[in-house]
């Protein structure tokens, strides 16, 4: 009986597996199959060595079919809105007849194992909706482990047919800078009342911004709201502007009342266009994807050093003599290099 039991298991794995196969899962995602497009960013997500050599064969499949959406990023601090201005703002786009993913980067997540985006029930209604795929950020992992995995995620994506892809981060780290350098357009949502250092809003997150958006814009608050957009509009003009040739926009919203949403829909559009006609657009991605190459050079390099015992022992006798003033860290540093180049 437990051999007939054994043998049920066996089967059922390998029928699993082969429902898994990449053939599966490629046929899947052209198919806008979501239940297969998640499986894909499971395997993907995985630390797994093997699932890492299938999830690359189906990234490559998939790279031709990718590139045809809209890729937002969409920044503030907790608080402020996003998951209620996504929600209005998904909802519009889904009236156009438009598909959506919404991803999260969580600095939380890659520190604590926990997450700050996760911890509610978030965007109800637009969840449920067809056309619509939420997928939270991977826990448990360093910023950059998460950045690389919302990257191939929205190249999965965009296989799998979504106009839209909006990336979702808390705006209390680095994760804008990240998340900037993986997006065509970059949305900072503001509080009014509330000073910058209040809203821990660097002036560099600013910087990057190409539309600020002053969020809760009803009721007693949209006279301050109005009054902070003013305020914002006067300081983005003390920046530089940008190369693209891009004006940052800055107006109000309220994601509650439905108001200026569609606003935010119609200068994307825009922004969109202008770029396509002086080629920043594409320009734009192909930068990101240097920036990219060299970011996984250089944690590939960093993970073979420092993963090698051999160097570790090298590392330890050097951070000792430079402990006791015998060389400096540079020296040390040249050192190291010396020996891991003698090595090769
Ligand atoms: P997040 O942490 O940035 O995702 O913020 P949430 O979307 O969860 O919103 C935080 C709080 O602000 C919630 O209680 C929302 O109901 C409220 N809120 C969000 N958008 C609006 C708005 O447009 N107007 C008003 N009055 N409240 C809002």
């Amino acid at each position: 009986m437990k051999k007939a039991n054994d043998q049920e298991w066996i089967r059922k794995k390998k029928a699993h597996r082969a429902y898994l196969s990449n053939e599966h899962l490629f046929a899947g995602i052209q198919a806008r199959d979501t239940s297969m497009l998640s499986a894909a960013i499971t395997l993907v997500e995985s630390q797994n060595p093997e699932h890492r050599t299938q999830s690359d064969e189906l990234l490559k499949a998939c790279l031709p079919l990718s590139g045809n959406s809209v890729r937002i990023g969409i920044t503030g601090v907790p608080g402020v809105g996003k998951s209620t201005f996504i929600e209005a703002f998904g909802k519009l786009l889904i009236e156009e007849g438009k598909r959506i993913a919404v991803l999260a980067i969580d600095p939380s997540s890659a520190v604590s194992g926990g997450s700050i985006l996760g911890d509610k029930t978030r965007m109800q209604e637009l969840s449920v909706m067809k056309n619509v795929f939420i997928r939270p950020s991977p826990a448990g992992t360093t910023l950059g482990g998460v950045a690389r995995r919302t990257r191939e995620t929205i190249i999965l994506c965009e296989a799998a047919g979504f106009d839209y892809i909006l990336v979702e981060t808390v705006g209390v780290g680095q994760s804008e800078t990240v998340v900037k350098s993986m997006v065509d357009f970059f949305l900072l949502l503001m509080l009014s009342g509330a000073g910058d250092e209040l809203q821990g809003i660097k002036k560099g997150i600013m910087e990057m911004a190409d539309a600020v958006v002053i969020t809760k814009a009803d009721g007693d608050n949209e006279k301050r709201a109005l009054r902070a957009a003013a305020e914002y509009k006067n300081a983005l003009h003390l920046f530089p502007p940008p190369d693209n040739g891009w004006i940052p926009q800055v107006f109000t919203c309220s994601a509650t009342e439905n108001k200026n949403i569609d606003k935010v829909f119609v200068l994307i559009d825009s922004f969109c266009n202008q770029q396509k006609i002086n080629a920043n657009f594409e320009n734009n991605r192909h930068h990101q994807d240097q920036i990219w190459l060299k970011e996984s050079l250089k944690e590939l390099i960093l993970q073979e050093y420092f993963s090698n015992q051999k160097y570790a022992g090298q590392l330890k006798i050097m951070e000792e003599r430079v402990l006791k003033g015998e060389i400096t860290s540079f020296q040390a540093a040249d050192e190291l290099m010396k020996m891991y180049r003698d090595e090769k």
